[in-house]
């Protein structure tokens, strides 16, 4: 990330609605801005870092991310937080008694849904929080909404005195458009003032903040009533009539043109006068939202008949191709065959970088017996699949500490000879990993760690964390020591090793070590990203087609510059027939990283050029 370049002018600028939320964070005089990375949701701070005059930073999680804004806040500075929607499970401890204690400084809190499953573990709607935790929530349809209510969110937090909930989805998160943006405003601080009645949530303070919050809301019905984010757009086919938020309003204006819409920004509190109106105009009601049927239900609750979840999917994107049919067959119409059948998409898995560190890991892994692997969330998950199947569990950050001990303590007898082994990154197990690590040491688990430690947040772009020795701007930054951490949570020193996940051999002897000793250990690898800027490219390989036998070792390490030219069919002496694999790599891809070189028997792969430097010692497992 680069240091602040300045703002481009005030202009229409194409910007996807991430960076429109950012520009609109620093026009509103934003004084600090907060994150996590996660997708969708990362651009924002990324963007932010690139504009002048605010604090920007990469917090450790999400819940550390939102303290920083509300403490910001409450020394009576604007503030910005941005999360993805499962951070705010992370932040919600925060944010629950924050609504309690309110905002000085406005306080927007962006959270971005993941409608879809683009890069998630699940697709919740973080619609719940706001009826949750009783706060606005705005609902942005295109990068010009994002924008506008990311700035209009400053002023109603101002107003309201608590913080507002931006909700974007993926689509908006990334689709670019015009936008109409303008100028910053400098806004300091207005100073701390000494209020524990407000601020110390003891239950005597809280029981007295109770009855304001309710009071706020009920307020906030009122304003979301009158308020211009909510338009009753009249139409002219009465047949059905639509109430839709977020990127549903424009598919809704796609899909059935001339229908009456009530277009929901200030989604909650619900604007229940006016969907009663709308409901009175059309012969019936359809609520159109991703994902999950809240406005529907609020609707059904106050007696106005509505249709919604029974007749649309309950999850995914709802595009006009999918509302159009539902619709059509409610009010008695034909429904038209599609034009053209889409053209399939040739399959292609997920799979991980040429010569990601992370492939060494998950081979070396995949060769070890009678073993049960937690996992956890960064591009590492994707060690569950081929050709590694190496992963036994996902769940969310940082779960395969606590999970790994209970596969420990909870075991079969059948499972009694199985090592438990815990995967997780160098980001993950400083957001959430720390704390299930010490739970391990604590209650004496037998559990042997590997902390992939590829110093950057990979799976999210290669952002940087408390270890990688930078900060969000790329300034030098002090930085966590894994082998000193995991020492100071209750590993033993000789249980700690750190690892070249190139030295295939290396890494094998040290799992095989450390699975056989019955306490807390912890293995650390130590290579970058491919992707990140200290990775360092060396010589490449190739394959001495004559050399090749076909015996596919190299394919296990999945590394993606390696190409099968042709299979053949082969009978063994034994009678047993086999399929030979030949190989060929892909030299412009290859970096030399010397990974397939190891299980390669008969040595048909060579550097393409005379070695320059060597990398790793040349022998089969
Ligand atoms: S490991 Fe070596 S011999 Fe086997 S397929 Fe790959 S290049 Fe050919
Ligand atoms: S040496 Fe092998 S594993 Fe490493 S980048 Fe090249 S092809 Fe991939």
């Amino acid at each position: 990330m680069a240091a602040p370049q300045g703002a481009p002018a005030a202009s229409r600028l194409l910007m996807s609605g991430n960076e429109a939320v950012a520009r609109a964070v620093w026009e509103s005089g934003a004084r600090v801005a907060t994150a996590y990375p996660g997708t969708p949701s990362t651009e924002m701070l990324e963007t932010l870092a690139g504009y002048p005059d605010l604090y920007c930073e990469w917090s450790v999680n999400e819940k550390v991310s939102l303290e920083v804004a509300i403490g910001a806040s409450m020394a009576g500075s604007r503030a910005f937080c941005a999360m993805k929607h499962v951070g705010v499970n992370v932040a919600a401890d925060a944010l629950m008694t924050l609504t309690l204690t309110g905002t000085v400084g406005g306080l927007v809190v962006a959270i971005a849904d993941d409608v879809g499953l683009s890069s998630s573990q699940n697709e919740q709607d973080s619609r719940f929080w706001g009826r949750f935790a009783h706060l606005p929530i705005l609902e942005a349809a295109d990068s010009q909404e994002a924008y506008e209510m990311a700035l209009y969110g400053f002023e109603l937090s101002e107003l309201f005195q608590c913080p507002v909930l931006l909700r974007m989805t993926t689509r908006v998160c990334h689709v670019r458009a015009v936008v109409a943006a303008g100028h910053r405003v400098d806004r300091p601080a207005t100073g701390f003032v000494k209020d524990p009645a407000r601020w110390v949530m003891v239950p005597g303070n809280a029981a007295r903040r109770i009855p304001l919050m309710y009071e706020r809301e009920r307020r906030l019905r009122e304003f979301s009533e009158d308020s211009p984010l909510n338009v009753l757009h009249p139409g002219t086919d009465r047949r059905v009539g639509f109430v839709a938020s977020g990127p549903a309003w424009l598919h809704v204006r796609e899909a059935f043109p001339a229908s009456p819409v009530l277009k929901l920004g200030l989604s909650h509190p619900l604007a229940l006068a006016k969907a009663r109106r709308l409901a009175e105009m059309v012969e019936r009601l359809v609520v159109i939202e991703e994902t999950e049927p809240l406005i529907e239900n609020e609707l059904k609750a106050a007696g106005i008949d509505a249709h919604g979840k029974d007749i649309l999917p309950r999850f995914g994107e709802l595009a006009p191709a999918t509302i159009r049919p539902a619709v059509l067959r409610l009010i008695g119409e034909a429904v038209p065959e599609p034009a053209t059948e889409a053209h399939p998409v040739f399959p292609r898995p997920p799979t991980m970088c040429v010569a990601c560190p992370h492939l060494g890991v998950y081979y070396t892994l995949s060769q070890l017996r009678n073993v049960i692997i937690a996992g956890d969330i960064g591009c590492y998950t994707l060690g569950a699949g081929h050709p590694w199947n190496a992963l036994d569990s996902t769940i969310c950050m940082g779960a395969s500490m606590g999970m790994a001990l209970g596969l420990d303590k909870g075991r079969a007898a059948s499972d009694a000879n199985k090592k438990v082994v815990a995967v997780i990154g160098d980001s993950t197990f400083l957001h959430m990993g720390m704390q299930g690590l010490a739970d391990i040491t604590w209650n004496r688990g037998n559990v042997t760690v590997l902390i992939l430690d590829n110093r950057a947040v990979g799976m999210t772009g290669g952002q940087d964390n408390p270890a990688t020795g930078r900060d969000i701007r790329g300034n030098p930054a002090p930085r966590i020591d894994f082998a000193k951490l995991v020492e100071a949570l209750g590993v033993r020193r000789e249980r700690i090793r750190v690892v070249d996940p190139y030295q295939l051999p290396v890494l094998f002897k040290a799992l095989r070590e450390e699975t056989k000793i019955e306490e807390p250990s912890v293995i650390i690898t130590n290579q970058p990203c491919v992707l990140i800027g200290d990775y360092e490219k060396l010589n490449p390989y190739r394959v001495i087609d004559e050399e090749c036998t076909g015996c596919g070792n190299c394919f296990e390490v999945g590394c993606p510059a390696i190409h099968l030219t042709r299979r053949e069919k082969v009978v063994k002496p034994s009678g047993k027939e086999v399929e030979l694999m030949f190989a060929r790599i892909e030299t412009e891809a290859c970096t030399g990283c010397g990974l397939c070189v190891q299980p390669c028997a008969p040595e048909a792969i060579v550097h393409l050029a005379p070695v320059i430097k060597p990398v790793v010692p040349i022998r089969p497992l």
